[in-house]
């Protein structure tokens, strides 16, 4: 391993078999990054895989790695790999020649790759300082300091707990679980001056304990913004699922002064999902964690502000100002709003369920909860894809996993490749014509009564884990009285809101609403909540970005 550069800064690290090669590389970064970081270089994986471990000993910060994808023993790909478990902060640039630009896109999604460079890159200026000065910029606008973490004390089986360790996952905040009842966990509580009875506890990385929190509280006290920085936008994206992020992206890259404001964890059912089979440009899937955690990324750094676990719970128009109101009464105002809530999960109506939701039942959290079902029997209900998709999951560390459908088959409900996949895994066994009629259990579920459909015999099982996928309504109900929605709550836009040519009724414009346009002017929708949407990441993200160019073409007016 070579060194080059005096400068005891942020390390740029680069790897390549080729002597030649490397030193070109080192001599290109130095002579533009050379006065501001240091410069690395290595010829083989092996070296700069023991470089990383010695920087992080010493606590240096690396900012860029560069890895040539043909290496002899490791290519580039496993380098990267196993330098993202050492520094996963760090942005990852893969050096490929032409022909191997199908492993660059696969390492895409390996290795959550950010750019792959073909050589060669003549002249740096355009090919090579435009990509690394991007990458500097991203790592230094995001946190990259090791991060302190969140514990959590909680009882294996008590809901909040179990909602707590979901927020705190599906927001990305890296956190550990301390069950109450084992010995670190009670060390804890003591330290805390609690006796277990208020559960769970949440110890921040700064040592402060919170106790029962609210998502508000929570979100505010493990950095997640809560608090607008305005009072007035030109525009306000409620919901932070597939349609608001796109949504995000496009208002604030596009110069408008752009909040996002999302109840719970950005991401919404997306970012629940293991698997994005279908998303354009991943062939190999992306999962919705991986896609969430991109997009809130690029989101910001267009300067877009997101606001977590703040619920809206009314729009006013007064107007041309449109007032969006939170839970706690207060309020933002802006010229247009795009609503982007989506749809949540419908509850499974059966005697015990409710009584034991977060204790064994659970609703679209079977990501979070895998790891307390290895070498369990699985449970699922529903016959779509998303409870294929957990299916296939938890398949992989469970003992059995069972699929509990209504109808006399998956094939009508569930996509053709989920099918396939589901009879091909051993583990996963599908029982049709079966109906949850009854869920047992007093600390946590331990039974549940499944029904015949077709004979109406009931039969008892035993079952501590049950995962419910059984459809999703939209939660408009806050929206009723200001814009129009379907007879099932799904809000109507465009032309699905003059369906004989003429303008909604107290329509006030001379023009017709445009296409996601909602019964009341600037305010649209986009994504799963819009009346007749498609119910896919892929139009949901391309309705929020079209709803965008509709917000400018209504300022244009305004
Ligand atoms: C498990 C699972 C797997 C899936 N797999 C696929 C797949 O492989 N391919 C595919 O194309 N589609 C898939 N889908 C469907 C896809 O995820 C949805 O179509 C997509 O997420 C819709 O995006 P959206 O932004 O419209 O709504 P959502 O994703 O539902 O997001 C809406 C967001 O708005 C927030 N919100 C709601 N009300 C309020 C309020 N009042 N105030 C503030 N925030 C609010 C919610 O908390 C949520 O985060 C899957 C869905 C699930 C559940």
């Amino acid at each position: 391993m070579a060194e080059t550069g005096e400068a005891p800064r942020t390390v740029i690290l680069t790897v390549d078999d080729d002597p030649g090669v490397s030193r070109a590389v080192a001599r290109d970064l130095r002579r533009r990054y050379g006065g501001t970081h240091r410069v690395v270089r290595a010829e083989t994986a092996a070296s700069a895989l023991d470089a990383l471990n010695e920087m992080k000993l010493r606590g240096d910060l690396v900012a860029v790695i560069l890895a040539d994808y043909r290496m002899p023993q490791m290519n580039g790909i496993e380098f990267l790999e196993q330098a993202m478990d050492v520094y996963p902060g760090a942005r990852r640039v893969l050096l490929t020649a032409y022909a191997d630009t199908g492993a660059a896109i696969d390492a895409i999604n390996v290795v959550d790759l950010d750019h792959y460079l073909l050589k060669p890159w003549d002249p740096p200026e355009e090919k090579l300082y435009p990509v690394v000065d991007d990458l500097l910029e991203t790592w230094l606008a995001s946190d990259h300091r090791p991060v302190p973490e969140t514990r959590v004390v909680g009882h294996r089986w008590s809901a909040h707990s179990s909602e707590v360790r979901e927020f705190l996952a599906r927001n990305q905040v890296p956190y550990r679980w301390y069950p109450s009842d084992e010995p670190e966990g009670q060390r804890l509580l003591a330290a805390a001056g609690e006796d277990g009875m208020r559960l769970p506890l949440v110890i921040t990385p700064d040592g402060e304990a919170l106790v029962e929190p609210d998502g508000t509280e929570l979100a505010s006290r493990v950095g997640l913004a809560t608090t607008p920085s305005a009072d007035f936008y030109d525009l306000v994206v409620i919901g932070g699922g597939p349609a608001g992020l796109g949504a995000a992206v496009y208002g604030a890259s596009e110069g408008l002064r752009t909040v996002l404001v999302e109840r719970t964890a950005t991401g919404g059912q997306a970012g629940q999902s293991s698997r994005i089979e279908n998303y354009l440009g991943f062939p190999d899937g992306v999962s919705g964690a991986q896609l969430t955690e991109r997009a809130r990324r690029q989101a910001a750094r267009f300067g877009a502000e997101m606001l977590t676990a703040r619920e809206v719970t009314a729009l006013e128009v007064n107007g041309p100002s449109r007032t969006v109101r939170f839970a706690d009464g207060s309020a933002i105002a802006a010229h247009t709003v795009i609503l982007a809530t989506g749809v949540s999960y419908r509850q499974l109506d059966a005697p015990g369920v409710a009584e034991l939701t977060g204790r064994g039942v659970y609703y679209g959290s079977a990501l979070t909860e895998a790891a307390g079902c290895a070498g369990k029997d699985v449970y699922i209900v529903g016959g779509a894809n998303s409870a294929g998709q957990a299916a296939v999951y938890l398949a992989r560390g469970a003992r059995s996993v069972t699929i509990l459908v209504r109808a006399a088959s998956l094939t009508r409900s569930m996509s053709h490749y989920l099918v396939q996949q589901i009879a091909d895994l051993p583990g996963i066994a599908v029982r049709t014509a079966t109906e949850v009629v009854e869920a047992h259990g007093t600390d946590h579920l331990e039974q549940i009564t499944l029904r015949d459909t077709g004979t109406g015999r009931t039969e008892r099982v035993d079952a501590q884990w049950l995962f419910v996928f059984i459809g999703a309504a939209p939660l408009t109900d806050w929206l009723e009285g200001v814009v129009t929605r379907d007879g099932r709550g799904f809000v109507v836009a465009g032309p699905d809101l003059s369906p004989g040519g003429q303008p909604p009724a107290g329509w006030p414009l001379d023009r017709a609403p445009y296409h996601l346009e909602t019964s009341v002017p600037g305010v649209f929708v986009a994504g799963d909540a819009r009346s007749e949407s498609a119910k896919r990441v892929a139009s949901a993200v391309g309705e929020g970005a079209m709803a965008v160019m509709l917000v400018h073409r209504y300022l244009e007016r305004l």
